[in-house]
């Protein structure tokens, strides 16, 4: 057990004491095939990832109202020993409260009192950090039956018994030596743990298995993409699959990861995967003769019980803009033109919100959430998009600013749904970037391949005049008009946060100024909110424990501005990522600590002269693009300088051999940063430490 559990206790409220009589101590995680079918009649808990199969994320709970809302405070909090970001959603069942950290760590609480039950590490070979496009997150667990199942960012997935958090079973999903990473919540349905996996930016080909919940063993795989065509598919669906591909489209992997969005109905008996983006993104090299390349991009219905195919709908045929269909997939039942629809709803990065007919994938409508120019509409006759034909950029084309951008309209942030209000709301970012092709592309074994030169991407749309304000948002979409009703504008414009709504007319989200706010569901109107000591990308969950509605909720993201209300709370302005776990209720009286002031201990050292040639900057500058920003950021500014050095700060620069000792023998490889000596080219770590100074230099003001 660690040593912070003392201070852990201590901020419980002075409520400890009355855990352990409590019924509600046996912590069984007791969640069956009934019981999950029918959660809605349980709002007390909050069972699975987005509380529902049918993925609402909305709560029938009312104690906390426009009423009760200047009486919640915070119950209590632990913190997450981190600095990495979270993304979990808190499962909540039988009076345990279970949440997944990083590197794959599940931590188990009382979920009345904060009491830690236990931890479990699953010790992630910290060298496969560099596998994981986006940080070493986590977005959750699954319980079934006495069991906690994660998915671990190097590919396993592991059963923890729910009452010790004692191993169970554990199972490699995965090829370890491919590039594939878990950061997505299991599911399970009726005994089946369902899991997908990432990987498409590291050349990798996608599918989703469902594993034996009791013995961990194998019960049925579905590929999103077909393999070589010399060898036998292996399912039926992927020989018409395969005749959309051109090329040898097997050799780069393909790409198609299940690395997040699942949906289940009961009543049909449909499991619904998000399938994902290409790999390289650039179709022209991944099959050159074009094609719609299936299933890339699709919602897949699958039969829960043996993985069988049953329908597809594709968002963007031949996909080359990295517009994964991996967001949050959800039911409901609306009524469309005077007739009850059952119905499957997306927002996935395209741009383009999505309603399928539930039973059979046929499109209902679809309308832009966000400005979208690599489409004009949604063909609704067709199902298709009709391109902008200045979109496709290719080997020969030219240059093409797409809005949205690879981070999509919308990204995995869940979004959640009102029955109040037959609304969904929607964390969204409006955004673009400059795609450009990469002609000099060749596969790279350990690292990015996009097959689009992201460097000169970036500098297109610096040098680009007039292009519209970025910003995030939340906003209110009704999905039978497909229209936006209302919008809220973040003050700080680096990612949303999951979003929750209640059956009080509340919708609750965190943001990245360090704030958790609740909104009127019909206007938007910010009626709560409270200081988080760090930026938030997570969802909160619900759940109603001796009578009381609590609210959960992880933070932790890039590091806080240092302006805004979030900084106001902060001691100090460059304040370090607050990893915790926030649990509110009324009368809640627990308090955070102040921060305590950060110190930059790299930020002492003289920035040193360089007297490389512009060349060899620009090559290093390239070099970096290529290689470092999709970790360090774009033009060497760290969005995240608490996960990812901000190497205008690194004292590495000063000398070849420190930076070479990280960048080419692995130095700092327990912390993910890989070496990259058989990624770079001869010279290029030097071209890099070259660009690095010189930013350093152009931007000693920052420090
Ligand atoms: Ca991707």
């Amino acid at each position: 057990m660690r040593k912070l559990l003392a201070p852990l206790l201590l901020c419980a409220a002075g409520i400890f004491t009355s855990s352990l009589s409590a019924q509600s101590a046996d912590y069984g995680a007791a969640v069956d095939s009934d019981r999950l079918s029918a959660a809605s009649q349980e709002p007390q808990v909050w069972m699975s990832y987005g509380r529902t199969y049918d993925e609402q994320r909305y709560s029938p709970l009312t104690q906390i109202n426009r009423d009760t809302l200047d009486q919640v405070g915070l119950a209590w909090y632990a913190d997450m020993t981190t600095s990495r970001g979270q993304e979990a959603t808190p499962i909540v069942v039988d009076g345990a409260l279970y949440v997944s950290t990083s590197w794959s760590n599940v931590w188990a609480f009382d979920a009345r009192t904060g009491e830690l039950l236990w931890e479990h590490d699953p010790n992630v070979d910290r060298a496969t950090g560099f596998k994981a496009c986006c940080d070493v997150v986590n977005r959750g667990v699954a319980v079934w039956e006495g069991k906690v199942f994660v998915g671990t960012l190097d590919g396993r997935l592991i059963a923890l018994d729910s009452k010790t958090g004692d191993k169970l079973w554990e199972t490699q999903t995965v090829d370890p030596d491919l590039n594939y990473t878990i950061t997505g919540a299991p599911r399970v349905i009726k005994g089946n743990v369902i899991i997908g996996n990432g990987g498409a930016e590291y050349g990798v080909r996608g599918y989703v298995t469902a594993y034996d919940a009791e013995t961990g063993e194998q019960n049925w795989r579905f590929y999103t993409v077909p393999g070589n065509p010399a060898e036998e598919f292996e399912q039926p669906e992927l020989f018409d699959a395969a005749s959309t591909w051109t090329g040898q489209w097997w050799t780069l992997g393909g790409g198609g990861t299940v690395w997040d969005a699942m949906a289940y109905d009961v009543e049909l008996d449909l499991l619904y995967i998000g399938v994902g983006n290409g790999s390289p993104w650039n179709q022209s090299l991944r099959s050159p003769g074009g094609g719609d390349n299936l299933f890339l991009t699709s919602i897949v219905a699958l039969d829960p019980d043996d993985g069988s195919y049953r329908w597809h709908y594709q968002t963007t045929p031949g996909e080359t803009w990295d517009y994964t269909a991996t967001q949050h997939i959800m039911l409901a039942d609306l009524e469309i033109d005077g007739e009850e629809r059952r119905v499957v709803m997306q927002a996935p990065k395209n741009g383009f919100f999505y309603v399928l007919d539930a039973a059979t994938g046929q499109l209902i409508s679809a309308e832009n959430y966000v400005p979208v120019n690599w489409a004009t509409h949604i063909d609704l006759e067709t199902g298709r998009p009709v391109e902008n034909p200045d979109a496709r950029y290719d080997l020969t084309g030219t240059p093409f600013i797409a809005s949205p951008s690879a981070l999509g309209g919308h990204n995995w942030y869940p979004m959640s749904f009102s029955q109040n209000t037959n609304l969904v709301y929607i964390p969204i970012t409006e955004n673009y970037m400059g795609y450009i092709a990469d002609n000099e592309f060749v596969v790279n074994d350990s690292g990015w391949n996009t097959g689009i030169d992201l460097g000169r991407g970036f500098g297109l749309v610096r040098s680009t005049p007039g292009l519209p304000d970025q910003g995030t948002f939340l906003q209110a979409w009704d999905p039978v008009a497909q229209e936006e009703v209302w919008r809220v504008k973040h003050e700080v414009e680096n990612g949303p946060a999951g979003v929750l709504s209640t059956a009080a007319g509340l919708v609750f989200q965190g943001n990245r100024s360090g704030e958790f706010v609740a909104y009127d569901d019909e206007t938007g109107e910010r009626v709560w909110s409270t200081l988080t000591q760090a930026g938030v990308m997570a969802a909160p969950s619900t759940y109603e424990i001796d009578g009381q509605q609590h609210i959960a909720l992880l933070v932790g993201s890039p590091a806080l501005p240092s302006e805004g209300p979030g900084a106001a709370a902060s001691t100090t302005v460059a304040s370090s990522n607050n990893s915790r776990l926030l649990v509110y209720r009324i009368g809640g009286e627990a308090q955070l600590p102040r921060i305590p002031v950060e110190t930059e201990t790299d930020v002492d050292f003289e920035i040193p002269q360089t007297d490389a040639p512009n060349e060899v900057i620009a090559a290093g500058e390239t070099a970096y693009n290529r290689t470092c920003a999709v970790c360090h950021g774009n033009d060497g500014i760290s969005l995240r300088p608490d996960t990812y050095p901000d190497l205008r700060r690194s004292s590495r620069m000063v000398s070849e051999s420190d930076w070479s000792s990280v960048v080419l023998e692995g130095e700092l490889q327990d912390n993910g940063m890989i070496s990259f000596a058989n990624v770079l080219e001869d010279g290029e770590a030097e071209a890099i430490r070259a660009y690095i100074i010189s930013r350093a230099n152009t931007d000693a003001d920052q420090r």
